[in-house]
C-alpha cells in the first residue's frame, strides 16, 4: 500500500494542523497531491495556552477545506494541577491527552458520519526528521494497526518528514502564504506559547509577548515546586524575566 494507491481508493486525508509552519507546508503539499473532496484539516485547540490567532491563521490558509476542531476533556493547566507536575518530554501527556487522543476521536467520528470513505483514512502529521533524532527514526508511512479496527483502515503519513526548515518556509512562500505572526516576532516553533521543550530564546520571546500567561506559568511552578523545563531551571532563571 502506498499514498498514491490510497488517493485512488478515495481515502480521507486528514491533515493535523497546529497552525505552525510544518503543518502549513504539509497542508500545501497534501493539497497539491490529493483531490480536494478527500481532504480535511483537524486542529486540537489548546485553550489558554496556544498563540493568539492560531485558529484564524489555519482558516485563512486552508481555503474551502473543512476544519475539524478537536476538544480535550481538560485544559493544559487542569492536567498539570491534577498531576501536580508539568509533563516531561519522555511522558508527554500533553501531546497524548490534549492533542492525539482528541484528534483521533474527532477523526473516528468524522469517518462514521461520512461513510463514502469506507473507513479508509490517511492521518497526515507534520513531524520532520531534522527536528530531533527521535523524529528522524519515525517511519514516513505505515499502517496504524491499533487504530485499524471497527471497520477502519488507518494509515499514518508524515508528508514533510524529509523537508528541511528552509524548504518548509519556501513551500509556504510558494503557496503565496505567510507563516503565523509569532514566527515574525522571533519564535522558532509554534503550538503552546510555553512548551516543555522550548529553547531559551523561544521561552524568552514568549514571555515578552504573553506577560499574563507567563506569570501564570511562573506561579504554577512555584506552587507545585516543579519546573516547566526538564532542565529543572525555573522560567525566570531561564528567561531572566522576573514575574
Ligand atoms: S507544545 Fe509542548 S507543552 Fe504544548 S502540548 Fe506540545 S509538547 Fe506539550
Amino acid at each position: 500500500m502506498n499514498v498514491q494507491t490510497l488517493i485512488e481508493r478515495s481515502a480521507l486525508f486528514a491533515v493535523n494542523h497546529s497552525g505552525g509552519k510544518d503543518s502549513q507546508a504539509m497542508f500545501a503539499k497534501v493539497k497539491a497531491m490529493v483531490p480536494a473532496d478527500q481532504i480535511v484539516a483537524v486542529h486540537a485547540v489548546l485553550p489558554e495556552v496556544e498563540w493568539d490567532g492560531v485558529r484564524e491563521h489555519i482558516e485563512a490558509t486552508i481555503g474551502d477545506t473543512p476544519l475539524l476542531i478537536a476538544h480535550a476533556t481538560k485544559t493544559f493547566f487542569e492536567m498539570v494541577e491534577s498531576r501536580g507536575k508539568f509533563p516531561s518530554p519522555k511522558y508527554r501527556q500533553c501531546t497524548s491527552d490534549l492533542k492525539r487522543g482528541p484528534i483521533n476521536r474527532e477523526l473516528r467520528r468524522y469517518l462514521k458520519a461520512n461513510p463514502r470513505f469506507g473507513g479508509l483514512i490517511v492521518n497526515c502529521m507534520g513531524m520532520r526528521a531534522e527536528e530531533s533524532p527521535n523524529r528522524a527514526r519515525l517511519q514516513e508511512f505505515k499502517l496504524n494497526a491499533a487504530n485499524s479496527k471497527a471497520g477502519r483502515e488507518w494509515y499514518d503519513w508524515l508528508p514533510v518528514h524529509d523537508m528541511l526548515e528552509g524548504e518548509v518556509f519556501a513551500a509556504i512562500r510558494e503557496a503565496a502564504q505567510v507563516p503565523h505572526w509569532a514566527y515574525g516576532a522571533g519564535m522558532s516553533r509554534l503550538s503552546c506559547c510555553f512548551c516543555i521543550m522550548a529553547s531559551t530564546a523561544d521561552l524568552t520571546i514568549a514571555a515578552k509577548l504573553n506577560p499574563g500567561l507567563y506569570r501564570r506559568y511562573v506561579k504554577t511552578e512555584r506552587r507545585l515546586d516543579f519546573t516547566l523545563s526538564p532542565s529543572m531551571r525555573s522560567l525566570p532563571e531561564i528567561t531572566g524575566i522576573a514575574a
